[in-house]
Order: structure tokens, then C-alpha cells, then sequence
């Protein structure tokens, strides 16, 4: 590791360039994304805005690299997504990003602790004794205000609840970033923001990058900054009602 003057400027863990993306699907193709230019930063905390079918997801699974299949260049510390090896791509999925979504994707015949515990099962590097994973779990469902729920199942629990478990999941493996595809969109309003507020907790206090799907504004407006997309392109134009 070596010290530069450099190293106090904000690092850019994300740089997109000319980012594109094409789905092909029968004879027809369809641009979910023309040209995207992007920078993420560690610690930053990003909401992506726009209509449905503007490209939203589209942005989250290139960046979380489910996608790997794009034009342009979309690189996460200096490494081409493109051009990682299988085991590092899997290595930076299960590492480094974690993801959350609206309707939660918890497993419903597993408790609480199973649900938060199992990304380890597709971590990488050793596997950690069981008492470890558990005591990680614990500390984890305790940061998100669910400490006594461990035992419980995803049925049991409330909107609210369940997205704080998914969460915690997202955190296991200790990411830097993670992405979240409209996470408030099943919740009311009260449960919506005090997610967004262990969003913030999260941020401020351990760090985590956030990049955040919403078509909520007020939920937008909570993060440091917006990006708003329409038809695949950045929508730089200022915002008029017509
Ligand atoms: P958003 O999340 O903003 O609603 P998406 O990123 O899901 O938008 O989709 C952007 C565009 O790409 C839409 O026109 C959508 O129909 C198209 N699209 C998304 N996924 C696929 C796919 N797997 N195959 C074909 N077209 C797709
Ligand atoms: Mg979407």
C-alpha cells in the first residue's frame, strides 16, 4: 500500500465512462442506457430517480456487477467489471456489494438469524466457525434495531421488519456499498423513513457507500446527491412540470 498526496482526495470506487447497455431480446434490441458518465465515491450516499423503465435496475446491476455484459467502461477500484476473472467477480459480489430490494427476497422457511447469516454460505475466503457467523448475525440484527427477533420467521415480522433483516443480510459480508432497488417502495411512509434514517446511521457510522433505486423524491432528497435518468440517458435538464 503506498502513501500519495492523492491518497486524502475522496477515492472514486466507481468510475463509469460511456456506459452502455443493450438487452437483446428475440430479432429486437432495446438501449436501456446510452453513454452513462458516473463517478461513486466511498462513502457516498447516490439516489437514482426516474420513470419506470428509465433504467434504473438496469445502472444497479451493472454497478453491483449481476450484469457484466455492457459497452463502455464501468470500473470499480481500477479493475474493468468486464474483464474480471470468475472468481473475482464472485469474490466482488459477495464481498463488496451487498444488495437490497422492495420486496425483501427473504427466505421464508429460514428464521430471522439463518436469513441474515447466509451469505456465508457463498463467502469466499474460509469459512468462519458457526459461532462466529452467529455472533456477527446477532451484532448485526442488534445494529438494526431487531435484537430478540433472531428466532422469528419473515412471516411473522412487519414490512418494516422484514426489510430491516434484509439489510442486515446485505451487511453480513462487511460490503463497502450497497444497492438498493427501491427499498422503501413496500413500506408506509412512518416505516419507509426510519429506514432511511439506518440508511443514514449506516452511511455516517461504518461508512457504506449507498446507491438507492426510488421514484420518491422525499426518499431522493435524503441522499447527498441525484441522479435522474430518462430513456437510458442522464436527464441533466432542469426540472419543469410540462
Ligand atoms: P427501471 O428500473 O427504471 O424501470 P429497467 O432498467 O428495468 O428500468 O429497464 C430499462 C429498459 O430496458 C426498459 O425499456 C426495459 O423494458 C428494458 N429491459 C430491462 N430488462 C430487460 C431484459 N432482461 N430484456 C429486455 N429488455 C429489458
Ligand atoms: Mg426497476
Amino acid at each position: 500500500m503506498s502513501t500519495t498526496p492523492e491518497s486524502s482526495a475522496p477515492k472514486a470506487l466507481i468510475q463509469a465512462r460511456d456506459l452502455s447497455k443493450e438487452y437483446r431480446e428475440g430479432g429486437r434490441t432495446v438501449t436501456a442506457l446510452h453513454s452513462l458518465d458516473l463517478d461513486i465515491g466511498e462513502k457516498d450516499y447516490l439516489a437514482i430517480m426516474g420513470p419506470s423503465g428509465s433504467g434504473k435496475t438496469t445502472v444497479l446491476n451493472l454497478l453491483g456487477a449481476l450484469d457484466t455484459d455492457y459497452g463502455g467502461s464501468l470500473r470499480f477500484n481500477d479493475s474493468e467489471v468486464k474483464s474480471m476473472k470468475r472468481n473475482e467477480l464472485a469474490g466482488f459480489r459477495n464481498q463488496t456489494v451487498g444488495f437490497v430490494y422492495q420486496s425483501f427476497h427473504l427466505l421464508p422457511h429460514l428464521s430471522v438469524l439463518q436469513n441474515v447469516a447466509l451469505p456465508a454460505h457463498f463467502a469466499r475466503n474460509g469459512s468462519p466457525d458457526r459461532k462466529e457467523l452467529t455472533k456477527r448475525a446477532n451484532h448485526l440484527l442488534l445494529r438494526v434495531g431487531l435484537d430478540g427477533m433472531q428466532q422469528r420467521k419473515p412471516l411473522h415480522l412487519s414490512g418494516g421488519e422484514r426489510q430491516r433483516v434484509a439489510i442486515a443480510r446485505a451487511l453480513f459480508n462487511q460490503p463497502r456499498m450497497i444497492l438498493c432497488d427501491e427499498p422503501t417502495g413496500a413500506l408506509d411512509d412512518a416505516t419507509g423513513d426510519s429506514i432511511l434514517g439506518l440508511f443514514e446511521e449506516l452511511n455516517e457510522q461504518l461508512g457504506v457507500t449507498i446507491v438507492l433505486v426510488t421514484h420518491d423524491q422525499v426518499v431522493a432528497d435524503r441522499a447527498h446527491s441525484i441522479l435522474r435518468l430518462r430513456d437510458g440517458r442522464l436527464d441533466s435538464a432542469p426540472e419543469e412540470e410540462s
